[in-house]
């Protein structure tokens, strides 16, 4: 197909043209078995009704009424989100990159409306993602997503992910905010550990600093909590979100404290598109069945099955060095000889029907509909046992 988007994607050479639940059909009618969910987007796989009739029967009532006049849905939905979580109110915009870009805003206007303009340094991660935006990509700590694009905005520190000594050596009177995703998602699906989060949060406590924790992809249900925190018995100051927020349909979210959430005055932050009812119809339906106990119980429980699964095919073949993970969120680090084929990897299991994810170079990725069947979670390991074979006879040392 000719491409006529601009060169920053490295397109697949399959056209998706339709799907439902976990399988897509592409524009040759190719069947595959999504366990990529459109990068932890698809929560509930593709098309699902619920979101179909919440969508068109918002569509047959108010597409769009700008941000001078609130509307039911955006209502209803953070109110869903602040009856569920820490938080008591909610900023809507349209995608990770700008929950975060929110974030990290309402974090320095709250350190200068409390402590003045010195207090507006930010502690971020080492190989952190948190969207492409200037700001965002400043506060990620992945140098190959700044390259090129300086002058960047100031005032930003990296330490080592998980680093709690680190994290107390950088922390200061100057800080206010320290910036951590409850398992980094692009770099590798690693999860922080719980004494990195619970110092955070203590570090944070002494020295007046919010504690954001960037849930864009682990957040929504994806590691069988409704936000992954909540494993950790940590509780946030600022969570941002959006990927599985829509299901599918653009949105994004910042959630807040009654505390913090009044540093965002009127004038002081906005968004055209943020709190669409379109977008908000579909985030309700969806929140309503992420939500659900039996929804969470069987992410646990497919999400240990495809360890499991992952495991045996890694032992079996040696392809797979560690499988690490939280619920449907899920990383197989590749065996040293196969080092940094991340990339090949996912090739190679596209032409055996199969969608996955790199996380990174090293680490293949699995974050599919969390409403996966064990029918389709069964159908998936042969195709993903054919692509290990095929990849090791392709790259193997
Ligand atoms: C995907 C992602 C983002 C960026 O989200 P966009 O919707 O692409 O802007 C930010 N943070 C994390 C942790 C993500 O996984």
């Amino acid at each position: 197909m000719e491409n006529y988007l601009t060169p920053n994607f490295a397109f697949a050479p399959v056209v998706p043209d339709r799907a439902q639940g976990s399988h897509v059909w592409d524009t040759e009618g190719r069947e595959y078995l999504d366990l990529a969910g459109g990068i932890a987007v698809n929560a509930l796989g593709h098309c699902h009704p619920a979101l179909q009739a919440a969508l068109s029967e918002q569509a047959a009532k108010l597409w769009h009424i700008s941000n001078i006049y609130t509307t039911a849905p955006a209502q209803q939905l953070a109110q869903r989100l602040v009856a569920h979580t820490f938080a008591d109110k909610v900023f809507f915009c349209n995608s990770g990159a700008e929950a975060n870009e929110a974030a990290f805003k309402l974090a320095r206007k709250y350190a200068y409306d409390h402590f003045g303009a010195e207090k507006n340094e930010i502690i971020a991660c080492v190989n952190g993602f948190h969207g492409r935006t200037l700001f965002t990509v400043s506060v990620g700590g992945q140098p190959k997503y700044q390259k090129g694009f300086a002058p960047l905005p100031a005032g930003i520190k990296h330490i080592p992910f998980n680093d709690v000594d680190a994290l107390a050596a950088a922390i200061s009177d100057k800080t206010c905010a320290v910036v951590i995703e409850p398992v980094q998602g692009e770099s590798g699906v690693l999860p922080a550990s719980a004494a990195f989060l619970q110092t955070a949060r203590r570090l944070c406590d002494e020295h007046h600093v919010l504690l954001v924790l960037d849930e864009v992809q682990t957040g929504m249900g994806r590691t069988g909590k409704l936000f992954a925190h909540e494993h950790f018995d940590v509780v946030p100051d600022i969570v941002s979100s959006a990927k599985a927020l829509g299901g599918g349909f653009p949105i994004g979210a910042m959630l807040t404290t009654d505390k913090v959430a009044p540093s965002f005055a009127p004038g002081t932050h906005g968004s055209t598109f943020g709190g669409n009812p379109l977008a908000a119809a579909v985030g309700n339906a969806a929140f309503d069945i992420i939500n659900h106990p039996d929804t969470l119980a069987h992410v646990q429980a497919q999400g240990e099955r495809l360890q499991a699964a992952l495991r045996q095919i890694g032992a079996q073949h040696g392809v797979f060095a560690e499988v690490r993970g939280l619920g449907l969120l899920i990383g197989a680090v590749l065996a040293d000889a196969y080092h940094d084929k991340a990339g090949e990897f996912v090739k190679v299991a596209l032409q055996h029907g199969l969608m996955i994810l790199n996380a990174g170079t090293n680490v293949v990725r699995f974050a599919p509909s969390l409403l996966l069947s064990d029918e389709d979670l069964q159908a998936a390991l042969p195709k993903l046992e054919a692509a290990v074979l095929q990849f090791k006879a392709e790259h193997g040392a």
